[in-house]
């Protein structure tokens, strides 16, 4: 199990993960960290129960005639089956093959069903490869593969780019993370992924990446371009 799982998504984040206020990317990398996070997953159940006692209290609820004990019965079990959140399975992770690897590797359910629609790998400089993956027109999605020594452009975000390690691990300036870890970065840091060992990560942005130091700024308008591009996409 994934005792060793030092990054998370904060409560914030989950808590907006279990009231649907997330834009699909975002939601779908929250969910995959809770395949492979038994607390996480916990902690959104909890959320998840705390929300649904909110709503059925009945001091705030409307009683009416025909509103009967089995209505509430009902409607709560309604809402939790039609819950996102599922129990972690991490003996239920899919196989997929991943063209950039020479091995497959197991994926969690939600990503496995993003991938199934297929992975186009780009080679970008550096020793990056990327796959995009339209998920929905807030957000640019895609996997990123960093091979052994790899590094992005040194860069930081307009908003926030949340990134959750599927294999492998990488450094930046603030710490090391590994299979499993979610991390958050945004205008507040300025940084620098690359990995020793390569590293294969879901990322999920929602605003274009933002390139810092030397000629990689070159790159900036084209950053921009591509978030449009995977955040407009119709096919
Ligand atoms: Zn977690």
């Amino acid at each position: 199990m994934n005792t060793e799982v030092k990054l998370h998504p904060s409560s914030e984040l989950l808590n907006q993960f279990v009231h649907g206020e997330l834009a699909a990317g975002k939601s779908i990398v929250v969910s995959a960290h809770m395949e492979l996070c038994e607390s996480c997953s916990a902690k959104a159940k909890e959320l998840q129960a705390l929300a649904v006692s909110s709503w059925v209290d009945p001091s705030s609820a409307v009683q009416s005639d025909q509103t009967s004990e089995a209505d509430y019965v009902n409607m709560v079990a309604a809402i939790v089956t039609s819950s996102q959140i599922k129990s972690a399975p991490i003996e239920d992770l899919v196989e997929v093959d991943i063209d950039v690897l020479d091995h497959s590797i197991k994926l969690p359910k939600v990503l496995a069903k993003a991938a199934s629609q297929g992975l186009k790998w780009k080679k970008v400089a550096g020793g990056i490869s990327e796959a995009q993956l339209f998920i929905d027109d807030e957000t640019q999605c895609e996997f990123i593969y960093m091979a052994p020594g790899g590094k992005v452009p040194v860069h930081t975000h307009q908003g926030s780019e949340a990134t959750l390690v599927l294999e492998g691990s990488f450094e930046d300036e603030l710490g090391e993370y590994k299979t499993s870890d979610f991390i958050i970065r945004d205008a507040q840091h300025n940084h620098q992924p690359r990995s020793k060992e390569g590293c294969l990560c879901f990322s999920v942005l929602d605003s274009p990446l933002q390139f810092t130091e030397g000629l990689a700024r070159l790159m900036n308008p084209l950053n921009r371009y591509k978030f449009k591009k995977a955040t407009s996409r119709v096919a």
